[in-house]
């Protein structure tokens, strides 16, 4: 279904707020070569080639508004696939509302959030999976969000989306060529083989859904909360962290921030180190606060970090601390204070075989070591040195796989129970309409604002 949009020509500043050395607007739409074509005295842009620049002032109603490089892109070879002009003038707030204002004037309306990008999905440009890994481009703040929402972008996620639905598609034949010839009764497919493909398309979707865990985790940030008794030195962790990696993260819209959560990107992941405040103190704050709510933080986190005094810490207390974190989290064990150690007091066996490391948040020893079991209790192995795996990182995306799975699980069982081709078919359908809901190809309104409405404008 396509979905209604207008079509006329729309004009967006595309840099951020404020005075910058330079600020772009962005035009689209059919009439946007020979609207600023009148505005662009210097040179007839409507005979100029498509990818070329041209210097010269903008001039509106006799009032020099300023001297820009415009390049043109004609239809179909732009971003929106119409027909688009960008506009480079100098970064002032001022010229920029100037400039805005003339080209109202001159009928070219405003756009809206992600309308360039919505435009480039609905003219073909990219998918609907590419078009939101152009959002998830923008806000990535870590390699890792970067490099998923690359792959994402340049259609990675899209071809293997792609060939599970061209195997079901297959499928799908294999079972209608059956139907064909219902009346004479023959079984073309062999229910073993068909059984076999729908494993694997299931295996592969599986293998798809369960990555979004990971990939929420790269995208949003891996949750981690340091937890430990008082004075085990969490504060002290926790700034020596922040000191050596003070990282270039901001909010980003959309994303709900804890209001007391530091973030930091170690080994181009970002983790967000949840405040602990009601949970520092396990022992503690159980009794205060009430089980529930103690562990509904903890149950958040991806990892926790139990942090304890080396020097105070017995392993009783370690266990009894332990265990009061039972769910679903990866557990790293961190022995702190080792510089005050006595000499004599070996490190004692946990007896846990979470991975553990001993440093001094004080003094800054074995930070690294402890950074890399942060990492490597993420195990990314797999996925990050090639980085050609597809990781799911969206949430929709998520979804619609979770209802590809079900409703293979439904053929499954059909052909178990020898129902007929025609009573498969409601199934199939379902999980092909699932995987088209992934790129776009079936979509709603709905679905596009909830999408596109997210964007920033100029985007
Ligand atoms: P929190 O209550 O767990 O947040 O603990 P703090 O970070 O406030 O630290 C408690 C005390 O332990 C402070 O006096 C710290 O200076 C001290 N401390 C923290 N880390 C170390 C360390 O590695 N070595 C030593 N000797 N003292 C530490």
């Amino acid at each position: 279904m396509v979905p209604t949009y207008r079509k006329d020509t729309i004009a967006a500043i595309a840099t951020p707020q404020g005075i910058g050395a330079l600020g772009i607007v962005r035009v689209s739409g059919p009439d946007a070569i020979v609207k600023i074509n009148g505005l662009f005295p210097n040179k007839d842009l409507e005979t100029i080639k498509s990818h070329t620049l041209h210097f010269g002032p903008i001039i509106h109603e006799g009032e020099l508004i300023d001297e820009v490089l415009i390049s043109v892109f004609r239809a179909p070879h732009s971003f929106t696939g119409e027909n688009s002009v960008e506009i480079s003038c100098h970064g002032s707030p001022y010229i920029l509302q100037k400039l805005m204002e003339a080209l109202a004037a001159i009928g070219i309306s405003p756009a809206e959030p992600g309308e360039y990008t919505l435009r480039a999905y609905l003219n073909g440009r990219m998918d609907l999976s590419q078009a939101e890994a152009v959002a998830d481009l923008i806000a990535a703040e870590s390699k890792a969000a970067h490099d998923t929402a690359m792959q994402q972008m340049r259609g990675g996620f899209s071809l293997k989306i792609k060939e599970l639905r061209a195997q079901l598609l297959y499928f799908a034949s294999l079972i209608e060529l059956e139907l064909d010839f219902a009346e004479e009764d023959v079984e073309f497919a062999d229910r073993g083989t068909l059984i076999n493909l729908l494993d694997t398309t299931y295996m592969e979707a599986a293998k798809l859904a369960a990555s979004f865990q990971l990939g929420n985790a790269i995208k949003s940030g891996v949750k981690v909360v340091i937890a430990g008794r008082p004075n085990a030195g969490k504060s002290t962790l926790l700034n020596a962290l922040l000191n050596e990696e003070r990282a270039l993260v901001s909010d980003i819209p959309g994303t709900t921030r804890d209001s007391i959560e530091d973030v930091l990107v170690v080994d181009g992941i970002k983790f967000r180190f949840i405040d602990t405040a009601g949970i520092r103190d396990p022992a503690e704050t159980i009794e205060r606060m009430g089980i529930a709510r103690t562990f509904e933080k903890i149950k958040e986190a991806d990892i926790i970090v139990y942090l304890y005094d080396v020097n105070t810490t017995s392993p009783q207390m370690l266990r009894d601390d332990i265990e009061t974190f039972e769910g679903k989290n990866k557990i790293i064990l961190v022995g702190n204070k080792i510089d005050s150690a006595q000499e004599d007091k070996a490190p004692f066996e946990t007896g846990f075989q979470f991975p553990s490391v001993q440093i001094s948040a004080k003094k800054g020893l074995h930070i690294d070591a402890f950074k890399s079991l942060l990492i490597q209790s993420l195990d990314l192995a797999h996925v990050m040195p090639t980085g050609q795996e597809t990781i799911v990182t969206n949430i929709r995306h998520f979804n619609s796989l979770n209802h590809v799975l079900m409703a293979i699980d439904q053929i499954r069982a059909g052909l178990q129970l020898h129902i007929t081709g025609d009573l498969l078919a409601a199934d199939i359908k379902s999980a092909l309409r699932s995987m088209a809901e992934i790129t776009g190809e079936i979509t709603s309104d709905e679905i596009l604002g909830n999408i596109f409405g997210k964007f920033c404008i100029g985007k």
